[in-house]
């Protein structure tokens, strides 16, 4: 099947490729991973197969309640999918607990939980290693409007308190996660989505009993068990039931 469609764009985790109808995309989640800005990268087998279904739980939960999403249905064990939007280049992060860059950044150790959410903007440019900016500078350089800034910051803030119970009542602590916003066009009008996806690729997901990481950080730092790991956020999402078996028996 993937052969025949045209591919529109490749990045490091997933394809696009051009969708059925017009103002629709299939995206593909490939077994790529990379971190430190592709300088360390390894292909994870099942990785894809798991964060396609798991950012289609998250994102069709999300759109239940109202937060507005490119995610239209899952077309197979690779792909979904979705509505073609003009991405927004940045990155949003959302943190509730300190971890990761934001550790180093500013001397706290990982784990503190933060006095409230705090939510960070990095330019998406691979060549410029994804840079903070601030509202000033997307407003400035016209990445987004104020008002496109002000819908992200909502939707952000929703996507966290919705995205904290989820995972809180299956006993996973969402220390921290990263989402991305596109435009799609209706007549003249413009309007702010969700978009790209929401998986352990892009979250901290901390056990919140053992304290267990179960995310990309078991790749970026070498701890072992990351599909195994990725397959039990699955798992107790309930969404392991009609997975195929060899990601059910585990891949070793
Ligand atoms: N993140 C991501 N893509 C990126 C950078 C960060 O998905 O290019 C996610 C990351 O998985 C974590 C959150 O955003 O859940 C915050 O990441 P941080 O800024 O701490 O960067 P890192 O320590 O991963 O370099």
């Amino acid at each position: 099947m993937t052969g025949r469609k045209k591919k529109i764009y490749e990045g490091k985790a997933k394809i696009l490729y051009e969708g059925p109808e017009p103002g629709t995309l299939i995206q593909y989640f490939k077994d790529d991973a990379t971190a430190f800005n592709a300088q360390k990268k390894a292909v994870l087998e099942g990785k894809g197969v798991i964060n396609n279904r798991i950012s289609e739980f998250v994102m069709t939960r999300l759109a239940a309640i109202g937060v507005q999403n490119h995610f239209i249905r899952r077309l197979n064990l690779r792909e979904q999918l979705i509505r073609e939007v003009e991405i927004i280049p940045l990155e949003v992060i959302c943190r509730n607990v300190a971890a990761g860059s934001l550790s180093q950044r500013l001397g706290i150790e990982e784990g503190t939980p933060l006095p409230r959410s705090i939510i960070e903007f990095c330019y998406k440019n691979d060549e410029l290693g994804d840079p903070m900016v601030t509202e000033e500078h997307i407003t400035a350089f016209n990445w987004a409007t104020t008002q496109e800034l002000d819908d992200i910051l909502a939707m952000t803030v929703r996507v966290n308190d919705f995205l904290t119970g989820l995972f809180a009542g299956v006993g996973i602590m969402l220390v921290d996660f990263k989402i991305e916003f596109g435009r799609v066009y209706e007549g003249d009008f413009a309007r702010v989505i969700l978009a790209d996806e929401i998986s352990p690729d892009s979250c901290r997901l901390w056990d919140m009993v053992s304290g267990e990481k179960l995310d990309k950080d078991r790749f970026r730092r070498d701890l072992g068990n990351v599909i195994e790991s990725y397959t039990e956020v699955a798992r107790r999402l309930g969404i392991m039931k009609d997975m195929p078996t060899v990601i059910q028996g585990g891949l070793h």
